[in-house]
Formats: structure tokens, sequence, C-alpha cells
């Protein structure tokens, strides 16, 4: 077996996976009446004040 090929796969695997997480995690908040919300570290819907929800889930509050 190749070990250097081999590490250079894990490590190439790795940082992708790494570069991708952001995509996957989607810690956006969702207004109940607008929708998804870019700004993910928002409270209250900049549009209409609602209180927001978030989406990932993994939020202890
Ligand atoms: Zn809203």
């Amino acid at each position: 077996m190749n070990a250097p090929l081999v590490v250079g796969t894990i490590m190439a695997v790795g940082s992708l996976a790494y570069v991708l997480q952001p995509l996957f995690v989607d810690d956006h908040p969702v207004c109940p009446a607008c929708g998804r919300r870019p700004e993910d570290d928002a409270v209250y819907c900049s549009s209409c004040g609602r209180r927001l929800e978030r989406g990932g889930g993994g939020d202890p509050e």
C-alpha cells in the first residue's frame, strides 16, 4: 500500500469536509413569517420583528 497516497487522500477529504461544513450545518435563524434570514446571529427578524427560530436544533437554549 502506498502510505503517502493514503495520507494525502485522508488530508484532502478532511480539508474538503472542513470547507464544505458550513453548507451542511445550517445555523441560520428562521422567521415564522418571512422564512430564512441571512443574519446568522440575529435574534429578531429585521423585517417584521418576530423572534427568530434556529433551524439547526443544536442550540441548547
Ligand atoms: Zn419576519
